[in-house]
């Protein structure tokens, strides 16, 4: 497939998302990430990112937004000078708190990063800082993996997206969404495959001139319904390819059961 009909297919799933909205949210919600702007959050608030990092992995998005209010209580703003000098003491309060999400091994990442946070940020100046530094957007991803807990390889990608930086999120919505379109053989997180997720999604952008958080946004939405956006998935786990205007779409026939 060329470039060009990647970004047909981009165009085509933007169209149907734009009309199944009931509002204005999906504009809404992809101006947002196409704003979205790194230089414009300070240090608490780039913490405060790599957090809900962390509390989203492995959780429905809307459970972490619903819980997101008690959390930023209970982890005082999330301000790294603060938590970074939690002992057991406060994860113990922490893990008798019902209105927020109880994983101590996430509590206790969130500890450990505050402190390391903070030794980079008396490091650099600034978080800011830290990334002006940086040439390679590969070697930031390396670094963030590497010194932070509970950050893997998917999620400290979600991370920079996040703050801005212009990355995709290749999680299993996205790679099973290519896997269906023929652009993928596997759902794999392997290197081959991300490096093939990157490659199609930067030529999508450079024909589109949009970044990559809002190509992530669009396929995001598509495959996974968000639902204070959405009113419903197209190609999620129960794929709607009656409605659906990818029409070359290589599983449109596929029995979905056996992925
Ligand atoms: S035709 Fe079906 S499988 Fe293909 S992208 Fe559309 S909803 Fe998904």
């Amino acid at each position: 497939m060329n470039k060009n009909s990647y970004t047909i297919t981009f165009n085509q799933i933007l169209r149907r998302i734009k009309n199944l909205s009931i509002s204005t949210r999906v504009e809404e919600h992809l101006q947002i990430r196409e704003d979205l702007n790194s230089s414009a959050l300070d240090d608490i608030a780039i913490f405060k990112k790599m957090s809900a990092v962390i509390f989203s992995s492995g959780f429905n998005a809307t459970v972490v937004k619903d819980m997101w209010p008690e959390l930023k209580i209970a982890f005082k703003g999330f301000d790294f000078e603060i938590v970074e000098g939690w002992t057991e003491k406060e994860i113990e309060e922490l893990m008798k708190n019902k209105k927020i999400i109880r994983n101590k091994n996430k509590i206790k990442a969130i500890i450990f990063n505050a402190k390391v946070f903070n030794e980079l940020i008396k490091e650099y100046g600034s978080f800011q800082k830290f990334l002006s530094k940086q040439c390679d957007p590969e070697k930031i991803h390396t670094y963030i993996e590497k010194r932070f807990h509970y950050l893997g390889k998917i999620t400290t990608y979600d991370f920079l997206k996040r703050i801005g930086l212009n990355f995709m999120k290749p999680d299993i919505h996205i790679r099973r969404l290519y896997k269906r379109l023929g652009w993928l053989n596997s759902m794999s997180d392997n290197n081959k495959n991300l490096n093939k997720i990157f490659e199609i999604s930067d030529s999508i952008s450079n024909d589109t001139k949009l970044n990559l958080n809002y190509i992530d946004g669009v396929f995001w939405l598509f495959c996974s319904g968000y639902k204070d956006v959405m009113t419903m998935a197209v190609c999620g786990a129960v794929p709607k390819c009656n409605i659906c205007y990818v029409n070359h779409c290589k599983s449109r026939e596929v029995n979905f059961k056996n992925e």
